[in-house]
């Protein structure tokens, strides 16, 4: 892409409403520009990162087995009057009424959806067990919408449920997820902690937060320093029964679960830290399956009400994250996996016909052998194209003017580090591939 001709709208000054980096970053870069209360539209740059995290995401469910649908945005209140949450859910769900007068809402979750799925159309234990997923947009009428696309009131979410004929089978389903959830994390570099949301008495519920490690996180988090030799950024491809008991098992708490007087982890090794929420697991047992008349018929022929689990992720809050956990005072730094493209080809010399005619060869190319590049084209001062270039925090930076097109080399530039190094313009394609 063009910069020049890139729909890319920049801000030199820090917008006053954004209170965090990552809000700030994302509305300086133009990635995202708000048209409501927790309503953002998603430009053309910001797309492109929602749509990388997105497909990790989608990758790696589909790698665990869950199986991709899609459900619609709006419900019909019926389902929800069933499992008695219409009232309970309360004033964070946008209610609609029909041009029939009937009842419908905004979905901000699916578990009535599903388990009408799932009824009207497995019947047996033979079926199981059964994994789906979608990656759909929600709505929730948040008290106080903030902090740009990390609390939105529209937002994009992963969420799968899962259902299995006894506990044992839950569990083995939980596990998957939980494992997909790691590997999904470490794809997108983050170190995300496995929380209980629990307070680890036995018997308590099965559920899990992933809280990625940020300063200016909206949870607060104690954990055991353990959890540190996991290298949670960089899982390996197999994750061992072991550690996925261990790793579950590990004390980590919200602050509102923490009891000092009581804490099993010795005060040296405990962290304190903030945290935003990424995902969350859930085994929720017959909760649904029960009041919604889920059953199949088991292996002797009684009708068992299904044990069910759900599990979310928030992709669009994913963005604001990845760049709270990751960005400098120059702006974002992102990982090469959510990267909106992978390199910054910046021509120095725009009104220099000779360098302009050498950095258009370069971009062609670059684009011919299947780089994402974004190619700084403009007739624009230096300053301002690195400026630019930072700010938007492609991993990787191709510097050409003509002082160093006379040697036919350009400069290589990590964004992460700031480290600089001459690089031969024959040998730029194949670092990149
Ligand atoms: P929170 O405590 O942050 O409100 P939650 O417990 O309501 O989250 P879940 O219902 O478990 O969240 O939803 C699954 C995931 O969706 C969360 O882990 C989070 O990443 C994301 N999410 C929830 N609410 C929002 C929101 N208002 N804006 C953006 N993402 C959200
Ligand atoms: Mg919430």
């Amino acid at each position: 892409m063009r910069l020049s001709q890139y729909f890319l709208p920049t801000l030199k000054e820090n917008p006053a409403e954004a209170k965090i980096a990552s809000h700030r970053l994302m509305l300086r870069a133009g990635l995202v520009r708000q048209t409501g209360s927790g309503l953002y539209i998603w430009l053309p740059l910001g797309l492109r990162v929602l749509k990388k995290i997105e497909n990790i995401v989608r990758e790696e469910q589909d790698r665990s087995g869950a199986q991709e649908i899609l459900m619609p945005t709006i419900q019909n209140a019926d389902l929800w009057k069933e499992s008695g949450r219409y009232e309970a859910y309360g004033k964070e769900m946008l209610r609609i009424t029909d041009r029939h007068g009937k009842e419908m809402l905004y979905g901000p979750t699916n578990e009535e959806m599903i388990t009408d799925l799932f009824r009207n159309n497995v019947q047996s234990y033979k079926d199981l067990p059964k994994n789906l997923y979608h990656i759909q947009w929600k709505f929730r009428d948040e008290v106080r919408p903030r902090y740009g696309v990390m609390r939105g009131r529209e937002f994009l979410m992963k969420d799968n449920y899962s259902f299995d004929i006894d506990k044992e089978a839950a569990k083995i389903s939980y596990d998957k997820m939980f494992v997909a959830y790691l590997k999904t994390f470490a794809r997108l570099g983050l170190v995300a902690i496995p929380v209980r949301a629990d307070t680890g008495a036995i018997g308590g519920e099965l559920s899990h937060e992933f809280q990625i490690l940020a300063a200016e996180g909206e949870s607060t988090i104690y954990y055991d320093k353990a959890i540190e030799s996991f290298d949670l950024k960089s899982l390996a491809e197999d994750i061992s029964p072991d550690i996925i008991q261990k790793l579950q098992s590990i004390y980590a708490v919200e602050e509102e679960k923490h009891d000092a007087d009581n804490c099993p982890v010795a005060k040296e090794n405990l962290r304190i830290a903030k945290g935003v929420e990424a995902g969350h697991i859930f085994n929720f047992g017959t909760k649904y399956s029960e009041v919604m008349n889920a059953k199949v018929s088991g292996s002797d022929g009684s009708m068992i009400a299904v044990e069910m689990g759900s599990y979310g992720i928030g992709v669009s809050r994913l963005v604001g994250a990845i760049i709270e956990a990751s960005n400098d005072e120059n702006g974002i730094i992102w990982p090469e996996a959510a990267a909106p493209y992978k390199v910054g080809l910046i021509n120095l010399g725009a009104k220099n016909e000779e360098c302009t005619e050498a950095c258009d060869a370069l971009y062609k190319k670059m684009q011919a052998a299947g780089i994402e590049v974004l190619y700084d084209d403009r007739k624009a001062g230096a300053g301002q194209k690195f400026a630019t270039m930072d700010l938007i925090g492609v991993p990787y930076q191709i510097i050409l003017g003509p002082r160093g097109l006379k040697n036919n080399s350009a400069e290589f530039k990590i964004r992460k580090t700031g480290e600089k190094t001459e690089i031969n313009l024959d040998e730029i394609v194949s670092k990149f591939i």
